[in-house]
């Protein structure tokens, strides 16, 4: 039965909220998933994989989602903020290393106004580097303003699609506000970037089915998916951390059901595993985000412990990168590695 409906997912690229749940839920089909959900890639989204330097500008957050390290609430944490000319600096040495795209990420840090972070935009476009945004939830009129600055996508994760849950870990913030800001990025002619946390506390297999078809239902650009991780200084402190397996056949689904979608082997799976990124790499996904953010100011993003390689320099990071790729047949793309569209290898 399982073998037939991976042979279905591979070729029809639908599956219902049962199938998928028999799917998810089965460890025994983890390698034969990962197979079908790389040979899925290797067709529609080819051997390149695209590398985005990731630059975390700010920790401060207006925010306090219970599972994040860079909550309000969190006392503990150095606060820092990267000033505009040190971010140009940094994405200068992105493109340098040979990135094509920089992502910039920070907390809900409202000292970056839309009009404080559209002169930083314009400046890196001059650099011809594709811009992501993960900066959270913003007025449309502000989203609007930094797409005109220059931002090609923008990243922000639903976290899960269970409303309750949803409200749950993230106080005082609403899940309808969470689907209008992903519904007006989509308007203003963004790639939309969005994606969930695997192993949350009393999250289901049946919400994370949920979560595959919403990504398919909103034709989500890019689906970013990481196990939580629980940080010693927030709420969650006493939680268990999210399966790694669980989330690696999260990928391989979501690659069947979404072939064209730019899918990326996150930092967080690396946490758990040693090599994980190669390892998801061949499971479905197709980029990476090395990080560019130099010295002390990796540790200080500490969304969650035991993040890989705070003591790396990007450079270190990039070549590491590059060799892991190669190591297994891919290549480092040398485009901006926007979402294919109806493209099947040989058509
Ligand atoms: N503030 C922006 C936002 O929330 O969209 C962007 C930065 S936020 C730190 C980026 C992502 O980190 C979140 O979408 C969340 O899924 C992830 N994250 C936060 N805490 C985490 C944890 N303890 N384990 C794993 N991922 C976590
Ligand atoms: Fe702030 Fe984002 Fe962390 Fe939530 S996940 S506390 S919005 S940085």
């Amino acid at each position: 039965m399982q073998h037939a409906l991976i042979r279905k997912a591979e070729q029809e690229h639908w599956l219902s909220e049962e199938e998928l749940a028999m799917l998810l839920v089965d460890v025994s089909v983890e390698e034969e998933l990962a197979a079908a959900a790389d040979r899925v890639r290797a067709a529609y989204v080819g051997n390149d994989v695209h590398l985005r330097g990731l630059i975390e500008f700010s920790n401060v957050c207006r925010q306090n989602c219970k599972y994040c390290g860079l909550r309000r609430d969190n006392g503990k944490i150095e606060r820092y903020r990267i000033e505009a000319e040190e971010i140009l600096a940094l994405a200068r040495k992105a493109k340098g290393y040979g990135y094509r795209t920089v992502v910039m990420q920070s907390g809900e840090d409202m000292y970056f106004s839309a009009e404080r972070l559209s002169d930083i935009l314009r400046e890196i476009k001059q650099m011809d580097l594709a811009i992501t945004l993960s900066i959270g939830e913003r007025s449309f009129e502000e989203y609007k303003l930094l797409r005109e600055a220059g931002a090609d996508r923008y990243l922000l994760r639903i976290e899960t699609t269970d409303e309750k849950l949803y409200e749950r870990m993230d106080p005082g913030m609403s899940f309808a506000n969470r689907l209008r800001c992903l519904q007006n990025l989509r308007t203003l002619g963004y790639e939309v970037g969005t994606g969930s946390l695997i192993g949350l506390p009393g999250q289901t297999i049946r919400s994370l089915v949920r979560d595959i078809l919403f990504f398919k239902s909103i034709d989500a650009d890019m689906i970013g998916i990481g196990p939580f991780i629980p940080n010693g200084d927030t709420p969650l402190a006493g939680e268990a951390t999210g399966d790694f397996h669980l989330t690696r056949r999260m990928v391989s689904l979501l690659r069947l059901l979404m072939p064209e979608a730019n899918i990326p082997a996150t930092t967080a799976m690396e946490t758990l595993m040693p090599n994980a990124r190669v390892l998801i790499l061949q499971s479905g996904a197709n980029v990476v985000m090395p990080n560019v953010t130099e010295g002390d100011y990796r540790r200080k993003y500490a969304l969650y412990p035991g993040k890989m390689c705070v003591a790396d320099t990007p450079v270190q990071c990039m070549e590491c990168m590059s060799g892991k790729v190669r190591s297994i047949g891919r290549y480092v793309s040398g485009d901006k590695g926007f979402r294919h569209h109806n493209h099947v290898a040989g058509s």
